[in-house]
């Protein structure tokens, strides 16, 4: 027996499975039960020397960002992610037991949101270690958030207590991703856009505004905690992988999130939606507000 041949049997002897697939695992295409609403799909592919270095890295966590990042998307729209497919390009040097802590890591994040790893692939081959999930999810009964809703004279938000230093906090390894809170948002209040910060707010922001036809206003001083630190403002601008949720509504609404918001990671007001295009950057102490001219990472 191959390697691959023991690694996909061992895959079906233990991952999470869920009532959404309707076959087991292990024929030729998996069978998922569909939604009135619509299906969601995103995939991500995390590279080694790029969003993880193998050898440094545990294998777990590397399982658990691949999934966990997927998990933002489908979050960033609201929904419910119900199953994961998994495709893995392996080294040809790589240790089995490797393989399978690296699994154990993505079936940890799929079982923490009760969610299937109902298929993939398996390759190996001379070049580096690569990963791809591919998450399938259902909507949020109110449909969809998008990134297209934003409105002038609403309120921008963001989750999470503080942007930024993400790779030295190893939080781009070890982040959740905010789908419990996504959904309590949509659940109580109208959310007009939305989106998960990947790449940085100096990139992110400007994908919603110019999505939405807007201009967007961040406030430096609510984005950090001391404004005149120039190294912390490119860092909550600029480091990316913080995979919060962005998102904007109603004025009335910002303030009755900020007061009932009941999850441990936070939430607050960062900025405000006006007409015109572009996304800018308020000082304290300034009148007019300049052109954010910097970029988040680029993968
Ligand atoms: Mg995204």
């Amino acid at each position: 027996m191959t390697f691959e041949n023991n690694f996909v049997n061992w895959v079906h002897a233990t991952m999470p499975t869920t009532a959404k697939a309707l076959l087991p695992n292990g024929d030729d295409a998996a069978l998922l039960s569909s939604s009135p609403r619509g299906t969601l799909v995103a995939t991500d592919m995390l590279l080694d020397g790029t969003h993880f270095v193998v050898g440094q890295t545990p294998p777990e966590l590397i399982g658990r960002k691949s999934v966990a990042v997927n998990f933002s998307d489908i979050a960033a729209m609201g929904g419910t992610p119900d199953s994961i497919f998994i495709s893995l390009a392996v080294p040809h040097s790589t240790c089995p037991k490797w393989l399978e802590r690296v699994m154990n890591g993505a079936a940890e994040m799929a079982r923490e949101f009760n969610c299937g790893i109902d298929g993939g692939d398996t390759n190996s081959w001379n070049g580096p270690f690569a990963i791809n999930v591919c998450v399938v999810g259902r909507p949020h009964w109110r449909g969809p958030a998008s990134r297209l809703g934003a409105k002038e004279k609403d309120v921008v938000m963001v989750s999470g207590r503080r942007l930024g230093d993400t790779l030295a906090s190893e939080h781009h390894l070890n982040f959740t991703p905010r789908i419990k809170e996504a959904q309590w948002l949509l659940d109580h209040f109208e959310i007009h856009s939305m989106m998960d910060l990947s790449d940085g707010l100096a990139s992110d922001a400007p994908r919603l505004a110019k999505a939405s036809a807007v201009k967007i206003v961040l406030e430096v001083e609510k984005i950090i905690p001391s404004p005149w630190d120039a190294k912390d403002l490119r860092s909550a601008l600029c480091d990316g992988e913080d995979f919060e949720l962005l998102f904007t509504c109603s004025h009335a609404n910002a303030v009755e999130i900020e007061h009932n918001f009941p999850w441990s990671c936070g939430i607050r007001r960062i900025g405000t939606v006006e007409k015109g295009e572009g996304v800018y950057l308020l000082h304290p102490k300034q009148t007019e507000a300049q052109l954010l001219d910097l970029h988040g990472y680029e993968h």
